[in-house]
């Protein structure tokens, strides 16, 4: 048995919310490492605040305190042998397999170790078999923290070669909870929690955004405004692509300027030079594009709703066939966002397909 206190401390798991179990378990695997971990659980679960969390008690020389440089910058993603991966398109393709191989192979720069976090890994696809050698026989100072949603097919055999972390989907009255703790005003908490999909990170943005209630309602209000002209499709499309953008924009632009001083600070603080703006430019950069897709998905699953009500409460049966067919387009549009589709064609097809017949 581990002392408790001999653990990496639970400062480096701050921000995982609702996992206590897995972020245990995180603690104590750090006492012996290996060289391939596998995060599995939905979006917005914390996998990556754990990855970080993990890499920071594998590569802080006091074992994990939470508070030393190292630490710092490992959390804050600005740590020079902490490479995220990320996929540029809608799948990993094979030569970012390749890349990862390449990277992993570079000697760390500040330490003994370096570590690897691979995001997004239930879109291996083709690229699987390009990492499974880099993974099965890793040099030996890379550690991997593979992150996926799920395990697909695809994905199976490098799982096998992981050790496995499972982290569970967060229930609304959890996120609710995390912001009321946040000092968040008990009715927008509510709010903010049933709009986040199961996504704290996406609740505290929302929680910090006046008009999601305002939101809320144009999608609602999508069905009744539709009379079978084109006219009417271009200018829902384009009111609700105006609110996409402004959604939550601001409170992460905010977010992303507080950590820049607190990087800014730091650095004049400790006479360190700070990491490279690029890295984080490029960071801050993808979460502002994944929140304007995490908001159309609201947005869709909002629309939906709306319709799923109109088919319960329908008297006509043309009023029941047109919300079920309503649903299935919602339904396609909402997967072909993965594919980074342009948003406004995505919307006017969705809408020409849903609108009644004139
Ligand atoms: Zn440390």
């Amino acid at each position: 048995m581990i002392d408790v206190a001999e653990l990496p401390s639970p400062l480096l798991y701050e921000g995982v919310v609702g996992q206590e179990r897995v972020v245990t378990q995180l603690r104590r695997a750090a006492h012996q490492p290996v060289h391939a971990y596998l995060f599995t659980g939905p979006p917005g679960s914390g996998k990556r605040r754990a990855a970080l969390g993990l890499a920071a008690s594998l590569l802080c020389p006091n074992g994990g305190d939470g508070t030393c440089r190292v630490c710092a910058q490992v959390l804050s993603e600005t740590h020079i042998d902490v490479v995220v991966m990320e996929r540029s398109g809608a799948y990993i393709r094979v030569d970012e397999a390749r890349e990862i191989g390449r990277v992993a192979s570079l000697t760390p720069v500040d330490g003994p170790r370096k570590v690897l976090i691979l995001t997004d890994f239930h879109l291996v696809e083709n690229a699987a078999p390009a990492l499974l050698k880099t993974i099965e026989e890793p040099p030996a100072s890379a550690v991997f923290i593979v992150l996926a949603d799920h395990v697909p097919p695809e994905l199976v055999t490098i799982a096998s070669r992981c050790v496995r972390f499972e982290f569970s989907a967060l229930g609304e009255d959890e996120i609710r909870d995390a912001l009321e703790a946040d000092g968040v005003s008990a009715a927008v908490a509510v709010e903010a929690a049933r709009a986040a999909g199961g996504r704290l990170d996406r609740a505290r943005l929302l929680a910090a955004d006046p008009d999601v209630a305002a939101r809320r309602a144009a999608w609602e209000a999508v069905p009744t405004r539709l009379d079978g002209t084109g006219a009417a499709v271009s200018v829902v499309t384009d009111e609700l692509l105006a609110l996409v953008q402004r959604a939550g924009g601001e409170a992460l632009a905010a977010r992303h300027a507080a950590e820049i001083a607190a990087i800014q600070e730091r650095a004049a603080l400790t006479g360190e030079r700070p990491p490279a703006r690029k890295e984080l430019d490029a960071r801050h950069r993808r979460e502002q594009r994944r929140l304007r897709t995490d908001e159309l998905r609201w947005g869709l699953a909002t629309l939906a709703a709306s319709y799923r009500d109109r088919a319960v409460r329908g008297r006509h049966p043309w009023e029941i066939t047109g919300a079920l067919t309503a649903l299935t387009a919602i339904q396609e549009a909402a997967e072909a966002l993965i594919r980074n589709p342009n948003e406004t064609l995505l919307l006017q097809a969705l809408l020409l397909r849903i609108q009644p017949p004139r």
